[in-house]
């Protein structure tokens, strides 16, 4: 293939109970990129629209991720006598909690695998993504870009080795994501968390995880719905989220399974057993969100099984 045309969904990190570890794919927002092979050898950023971003390959997670498997690929193969062209089509708005580089660095790792003629399954392409949100956020982290890459629900079990686990799920789960439009850096949500946590809470949050994973597995809503709390991070972040409780608690008085801050916010997100709930639920996180005089989107969305794919 010479010339190809991706979707790269949005992705929904931490999940509550899975704080750093957790994610899952959304089927409505995700950015688009173009792939062409061209004569000249190496990565270059031809076009970006919809963000102002560095079109420099060192710069921008696109650009670091292409290249670290372009780079590999030569390692493990051969040499490559062609060059590949990236255009990125911002859709996701970068630092709002939804995984925005995290979508460029999947984006680019999956289109430059199938520009190479796919010499890596999706699991060995996370490797590579991390690369790229590395030069987002500091460090190699891969709950995002896990999920963007696999689709679904997603467990990163470890990273020493990397070891990383899709999660089946029922097929009735719906997210609701409501985007304020403030700006939280991503190192002031980390500044406020603590080094310590308690035994108890540990406890608690550990059983809510293994009860999340158990409840996705066996479909079943009351258990998923019990296990989508969080009690270590929740507490100290949701402060830097104006009206936060009041949309959670009206996102869970209409219906919804759970609620809670969707990866280092400001995004809120609710999920849903079906679309009419799910809707329900979008009307009353806006109905509320509309009293704080605060611009904000909001999106519903089907879980997306499936993850980065050619369009
Ligand atoms: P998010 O969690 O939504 O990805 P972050 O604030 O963690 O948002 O990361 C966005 C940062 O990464 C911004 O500083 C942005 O300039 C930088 N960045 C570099 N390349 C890209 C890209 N292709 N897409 C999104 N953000 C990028």
């Amino acid at each position: 293939m010479s010339n190809i045309k991706i979707f790269c969904p949005a992705t929904i990190a931490n999940l509550n109970c899975g704080f750093d570890v957790m994610g899952l794919c959304l089927e409505t927002i995700g950015d688009e990129m173009i792939f062409r092979k061209s004569p000249t050898k190496g990565i270059k950023i031809t076009k970006i629209t919809g963000a102002e971003l560095p079109f420099e390959i060192d710069k921008n997670v696109a650009g670091v991720a292409a290249l670290a498997i372009l780079n590999n690929y030569e390692k493990d193969f051969n040499p490559v006598s062609f060059g590949i062209e990236i255009e990125i089509h911002k859709k996701i708005k970068t630092g709002s909690g939804i995984g925005s580089s995290a979508a460029s660095a999947a984006g680019a790792v999956f289109g430059v695998n199938e520009i190479l003629g796919k010499p890596y399954s999706k699991s060995e392409l996370v490797h590579f993504a991390m690369k790229g949100e590395a030069i987002a956020s500091g460090s190699e982290h891969a709950d995002n870009v896990t999920p963007c890459l696999l689709g679904g629900f997603t467990l990163v079990r470890g990273y020493d080795p990397l070891d990383i686990i899709k999660i089946e799920s029922p097929n009735e789960l719906f997210a609701v994501v409501l985007h304020p439009h403030i700006e939280i850096k991503t190192s002031d949500a980390r500044a406020v968390l603590e080094p310590m946590i308690s035994l108890k809470n540990a406890i608690k949050q550990w059983g809510n995880l293994g009860g999340l994973i158990a409840g996705l597995y066996m479909k079943d809503y009351e258990i998923i719905s019990r296990s989508l709390e969080d009690v270590i991070i929740e507490p100290l972040r949701k402060g830097l989220i104006p009206n936060f409780d009041k949309v959670k608690n009206s996102a869970l008085k209409n219906g919804a399974l759970g609620a809670g801050i969707s990866g280092a916010g400001p995004s809120i997100f609710a999920l849903c057993k079906g679309s009419s709930i799910a809707k329900n639920v979008a009307k009353a996180m806006e109905n509320t969100y509309l009293k704080t005089n605060i611009p904000f989107d909001i999106h519903i969305s089907k879980v997306n099984d499936e993850g980065v794919k050619i369009i």
